[in-house]
């Protein structure tokens, strides 16, 4: 398999080969045409398997076809609007992490018209408040800042339709679970059901034990309007499984 394969959009593949990626990882291999496809997903991951990618390439891949789409006098440069409205939300618990994913997402969207924001606590919100009125497809945030920012009114998720909560383990063992059930829990959110005999693909981990996961679509119904929702996590305690069965289109994961 190449990136060239997969189904990604020629920009982002192009992104990606500036940056001597040769050969998708295994997690990349497993997930990129999965997540393509509209299936939600739990996956267990470790840094180091090329986790961040096996999810950044294929949204930035959908909300650059999705922005393709606009008609450009909204995304005129220096255009302003009151409430950033991203496209795609990823969530992670700590600052070092959200700048390093923000990061990857300017690398693998450059040249193209797709902005992602990074907003986190222990900074002014100033600054972050003006990067989002310039707009904002793609919103990497921790839990806190993000809450902050939605009650001021900074952002919404009403556009919301790619939803990623990595390091989810990390994310619960900070304290923010009742934050981040508050924010899933949005009415924003519009998810489908699965059906016991919907379509449901698992897959095994290699010899490192990466990559196994879950993933589920639902057969009927699965419109331009609902929320797609990727888990990531190095472990599997209980609370995780929970969160798992609450918020994703399956029942609970079983990985090995
Ligand atoms: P991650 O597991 O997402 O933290 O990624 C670990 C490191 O591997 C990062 O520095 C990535 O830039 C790099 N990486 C991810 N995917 C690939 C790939 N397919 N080929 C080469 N390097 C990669």
């Amino acid at each position: 398999t190449d990136f060239k394969d997969v189904g990604l959009d020629p920009t982002i593949v192009d992104n990606v080969t500036r940056m001597q990626y040769s050969e998708p990882t295994p997690i990349q291999k497993n997930a990129i045409p999965l997540i393509l496809d509209g299936y939600d997903l739990m996956a267990c991951a470790q840094t180091g398997s090329g986790k961040t990618a096996a999810y950044l390439l294929p949204i930035l891949s959908k909300v650059l076809v999705k922005v393709k789409q606009d008609p450009p006098i909204h995304r005129q440069p220096g255009a302003r609007r009151s409430k950033a409205a991203p496209l795609a939300l990823i969530i992670l618990p700590t600052r070092e992490l959200a700048v390093q994913i923000f990061d990857d997402s300017r690398r693998f969207t450059y040249k193209s018209r797709v902005r992602p924001v990074v907003i986190y606590g222990g900074a002014e919100l100033g600054g972050q408040k003006e990067q989002l009125a310039r707009g904002c497809d793609v919103l990497i945030a921790t839990p806190g800042r993000l809450l902050d920012s939605l009650e001021r009114g900074a952002v919404t998720l009403a556009k919301v339709r790619y939803l990623v909560l990595d390091e989810a383990d990390r994310i619960l063992d900070l304290g923010f679970e009742p934050m981040i059930r508050h924010i899933l829990l949005s009415p924003d959110f519009v998810r489908d059901g699965v059906r016991p005999d919907d379509e449901r693909i698992y897959y095994e981990s290699d010899e490192h034990g990466v990559g196994a996961g879950i993933a589920s679509r639902a057969s009927t119904g699965s419109g331009a309007g609902l929320l797609q929702t990727l888990m990531f996590s190095a472990t599997f305690p209980s609370e995780i499984q929970m969160l798992a069965r609450d918020f994703l289109k399956d029942e609970y994961c079983r990985l090995r």
